[in-house]
């Protein structure tokens, strides 16, 4: 035992009595048995303290103790410090320091039963002309309603909650428990109300008392243009109902854009592929296409290379509410035939006279062109 209460709460002899308190509360948490449990003196510690704070927290028993006597000792005329109650002060202490640590719980007021709904996540697979044009869709989700019976009180239609008697209302009860740090209060939600502070004797039967049922319910789905695999909506308002007429929460919707099998995406943009035949990419055409719009006329200029790219404006993605759109590149695949006949292979060979191309050269085209390009963009690099 540790007579010099000085020494023991680490503070000056001319200390202020906040100094005091704070180094006691300082001590209090680190010798407190969950934090100290390894440190095997902390009971004798935390001992010493209490009784060095009960000494140096009051100005006359402080007074005595400097004058040379010590309040506490055996015959000091006043009653030893025990864990017995009483202590007003330390009452109030542990109560803050316990307060602390339970993250306020033992200041909460009876627990509403009127609470926000949860969120729901339900997803959606689009085609991708849904998502190019944007679409509604009709989602059936199963969540909670208010319960029209109750209209959300929870109780029986004509009856009202009454006020918990065990409780008072309050929701918490609270009972003080012995511990090394003096007598400490805790606060639990009360069992017979379940922290809710009033009772509900005649629960409604439609929702047996949550005030709100169970049903699935069909939500209209505004889908912007422009949403891709990966977009999540939110539906403000259409998540399941709370509890007790609590406000719902809301809706998200996870979008999945299945593959086309003609377009693929990149961003605001389509690409597709046109197969034209050798004589068209030399001679010129204009070909029709079917795009997502309808069909469109694709003009090839003569002499159009394999991998040329054909931009259609405005035949691309949807940019959500603004009105515009991305384009649509059309990337000419140029189909070299196999002569199929001899006519066919002399009338190539003439060609080939006729161009001095009887004896090709071999001549590299420089790397990375349009086409390749393309290719890498479109395969994220
Ligand atoms: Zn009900
Ligand atoms: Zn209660």
């Amino acid at each position: 035992m540790n007579n010099d209460y000085y020494e023991t709460l680490g503070v000056a002899r001319n200390a202020s009595p906040e100094d005091i308190k704070k180094s006691y509360r300082r001590l209090c948490r680190e010798l407190h048995p969950d934090v100290a449990g390894a440190s095997p003196d902390a009971e004798e510690r935390i001992k010493d303290v209490n009784r060095a704070y009960q000494v140096l927290s009051d100005p006359d028993k402080r007074q005595q103790y400097d004058l040379g006597a010590d309040p506490l000792a055996p015959g000091g005329g006043e009653a030893p410090f025990g864990f017995s109650g009483g202590a007003g002060g330390f009452q109030d202490l542990f109560d803050t320091l316990f307060t602390a640590a339970t993250g306020g719980a033992a200041m909460r007021g009876p627990a509403p039963r009127r609470t926000r709904g949860r969120d729901l996540l339900e997803s959606l697979t689009l085609d991708l002309p849904e998502a190019v044009f944007g679409t509604s869709r009709d989602l059936t989700v199963p969540t909670f309603a208010h319960c029209e019976t109750c209209q959300g009180t929870c109780c029986a239609p004509g009856t009202s909650p009454r006020r918990c008697q065990t409780c008072g209302g309050r929701g918490m009860v609270s009972r003080v428990v012995r511990s090394l740090l003096g007598d400490m209060r805790t606060s639990s939600p009360c069992p017979d109300c379940q922290g809710f502070g009033s009772v509900i004797d005649s629960p409604c039967p439609e929702c047996a008392g949550t005030g709100r049922v169970r049903l699935r319910v069909k939500v209209a789905v505004d889908v912007p243009a422009g949403v891709g695999t990966g977009t999540r909506l939110r539906i403000q308002g259409h998540g399941e109902a709370g509890p007790g007429g609590g406000p719902a929460g809301d809706l998200y919707i996870d979008i999945r854009v299945k593959a086309h099998p003609d377009f693929v995406r990149d961003g605001d943009d389509l690409h597709c592929t046109l197969q034209v035949p050798m004589t068209a990419a030399a001679l010129g055409a204009t070909l029709t296409v079917n795009t997502l719009d309808g069909e469109r006329e694709v003009s090839i200029n003569p002499g159009t290379a394999y991998g040329e790219v054909v931009t259609l404006d405005g035949l691309g993605v949807g940019r959500g509410m603004s009105g515009t759109r991305g384009d649509l590149r059309v990337h000419i695949e140029v189909q070299t035939p196999t002569p199929s006949s001899d006519e066919e292979r002399d009338l190539l060979r003439t060609l080939a006279a006729m161009r001095g191309e009887e004896h090709p050269e071999a001549k590299l085209a420089h790397a990375g062109g349009v086409f390749s390009r393309l290719k890498d963009k479109l395969a994220g690099r």
